[in-house]
């Protein structure tokens, strides 16, 4: 078959809006309202909330799993959040996943929220957390309420998700404006995505929705609609609800307390579980580095991996929040042919402009890409799991619960894998002048109080090599790219010089998922670790307790670990 041709990557088209109405935001495109001109909220508390049960359904369980398709204001996703809020469910964990194909901007999204006061606690944190038009899966999390948001249009979104709700807000436009929606194909992928006893509901009772629904499996009924609606529906889908907790799975056992290990155990203790996290001391990586940078990778093409590179950038600019050292990064373009693809990226704007500009003299910015401290990463992180200073030199096979991220030390737990080992250096020196902000280049330089840190070397491990033995070429390589680049110069070297190792695939990407002994591992991160670990991690823990996934699908599949295996 065919390649289609390569996609550019671009970001979601952008929601065009008429404010001439009073009470809500329409959309003429198609001929529809966004909510209620007869008072919204009530709307959505009888339509949705009440019509999927809630907040009596709630109790059921300990974590319950909402799927919204047509995220639009939010309107629905924040008075679900502020009913979570009043009744408090004990040990309990919301998930809402909401598909939208023409996401707001932060002004119209802002703009259409004013209309909520009593919503406004919640609205603000929405706001801030606020992916733009990105496309692909943005999970933000807001303490025990987690909010995926899959910027696509549905029949996609769909293909890529992987998750099982406990009730389903359909909000489409109405089906005759708006019939990809409502398809009976897309009802039949909703019944596939429901667990069992899970509830739906929408505004509209049209006989080809009811219909789909009932073929899709869901028992539907007809009630008392709200305003000047006659009625509305609600479905439930065969089945008992069951009761689902995280404090029934045992504490999970990590391997490496390196950004993965200590991105899984986040992960975990966000959901109230205890990890017991093993670190071999002689093998701390460049997670041991004083300073890291958090920056996108850019791709030009539209890939499940390009649209990873910047949904893991986005979640790891949430995930770092309380270690950061300094905001924004200049990239210095190496070459000519290097400008140009930025140039072209630049006008494709996947990224948006909050997070990607033209700078002077042909440089880029990152405005809120970060420097982020490790250290303090690392030290919050072990505060919380049970740690030991213990290398595991096996893995006992009658344990599924072991998540492997220990960087080199990925050789003796797991001999013949065919992932490659890359030695890094980092170098100190004492600027001429001072750096105003933290460069890339190909390479990097991060100002630190009066010194400069400059990295990273990249050369194959050879084998019989110890690894961290110091190389003064690597300083002087160091040295002169950042000279060579940045047009300044390093006076001396200030301390001494530090050596980690980077595992990579052969392909570049990264190495998750499931062994065929059932162990899991996160490795290959290259050197993008500190961008890629979280969301990763996030996507490990999700498949391992059953959580909607925060990644696509597709990139599961093409990142997993049977690509080395088979
Ligand atoms: N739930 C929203 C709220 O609380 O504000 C209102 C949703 S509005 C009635 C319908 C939404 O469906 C719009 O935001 C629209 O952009 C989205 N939509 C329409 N067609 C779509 C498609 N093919 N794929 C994904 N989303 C779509």
């Amino acid at each position: 078959m065919a390649m289609p041709p390569p996609r550019p990557l671009t970001q979601c088209p952008s929601a065009q809006l008429d404010w001439t109405r009073p009470g809500t935001p329409a959309a003429p495109d198609f001929d529809d309202i966004y909510f209620s001109t007869d008072g919204g909220l009530e709307e959505t508390r009888l339509v949705f909330l009440k019509g999927c049960g809630l907040p009596e359904n709630w109790s059921e369980t300990e974590r319950f799993v909402i799927g919204e398709l047509g995220f639009g204001s939010g309107l629905n996703f924040l008075a679900t959040w502020q009913m979570w809020d009043a009744k408090n469910p004990p040990n309990g964990h919301l998930h809402f996943v909401s598909i939208e194909k023409f996401p707001f901007d932060k002004e119209q999204l802002s703009r259409a929220l004013e209309a909520w006061p009593e919503l406004k606690p919640y609205a603000r944190q929405l706001i801030q957390a606020w992916p733009g038009r990105v496309r692909g899966f943005h999970r933000l999390h807001f303490g025990e309420v987690t909010l995926t948001l899959i910027h696509d249009d549905i029949e996609s979104a769909l293909s890529d998700l992987d998750m099982k709700a406990n009730a389903w807000f359909l909000d489409g436009f109405s089906p005759a404006k708006n019939p990809d929606m409502w398809a009976p194909e897309i009802m039949t992928r909703l019944g596939e995505f429901s667990a069992t006893g899970a509830t739906l509901s929408t505004f509209t009772v049209a006989g080809s929705v009811r219909q789909a629904l009932t073929q899709a499996g869901f028992h539907v009924e007809k009630k008392e609609g709200f305003g000047r609606k006659r009625h509305r529906l609600e479905a439930s889908y065969s089945g008992k609800a069951t009761k689902f907790s995280y404090q029934d799975f045992d504490a999970p056992i990590i391997i490496g307390a390196g950004i993965g290990g200590l991105s899984l155990a986040s992960a975990f203790l966000r959901r109230g579980l205890k990890p017991i996290l093993y670190e071999d001391l002689s093998h701390i990586a460049a997670s041991g580095n004083p300073a890291a940078l958090i920056k996108p990778r850019l791709d030009l093409q539209d890939r499940p991996e390009s649209r990873f590179f910047l949904n893991s950038y986005l979640y790891a600019l949430q995930a770092y929040q309380d270690t950061i050292l300094s905001v924004g990064v200049k990239h210095i373009p190496k070459s000519e042919s290097e400008a140009l693809r930025y140039q072209k990226l630049l006008q494709q704007n996947a990224l948006g402009k909050a997070h990607f500009q033209e700078g002077s003299e042909q440089t880029l910015l990152f405005p809120q890409a970060l420097t982020i401290s490790p250290l303090s990463f690392r030290n919050r992180t072990l505060e919380a799991v049970e740690y030991k200073s213990q290398k595991l030199d096996y893995l006992p096979s009658d344990k599924t619960s072991y998540f492997i991220a220990a960087g080199l030390g990925i050789k003796d737990l797991i001999a013949d894998w065919p992932l490659r080992f890359s030695r890094g250096q980092i170098t100190y020196v004492s600027p001429k002048a001072p750096l105003p902000q933290a460069t890339s280049y190909g390479g990097y330089a991060i100002p630190l109080d009066d010194e400069l840190l400059i990295g990273a070397t990249h050369a194959r491990l050879m084998e019989g090599r110890d690894p961290f033995a110091l190389d003064s070429e690597d300083d002087t390589k160091n040295i002169v790219q950042f000279e060579t680049y940045t047009g300044l110069k390093a006076a001396n070297m200030a301390k001494t010089s530090r050596a980690s190792v980077r595992v990579t695939s052969a392909d570049t990407l990264p190495v998750i998922g499931q062994t065929d002994l059932g162990h899991f591992v996160l490795t290959g991160l290259g050197s993008r670790g500190f961008v890629f670990a979280p969301l990763l991690a996030e996507a490990i823990v999700s498949h391992y307790l059953g959580d909607p996934m925060p990644i696509a699908q597709s990139v599961w599949n093409k990142f997993s670990v049977n690509r080395l295996l088979t």
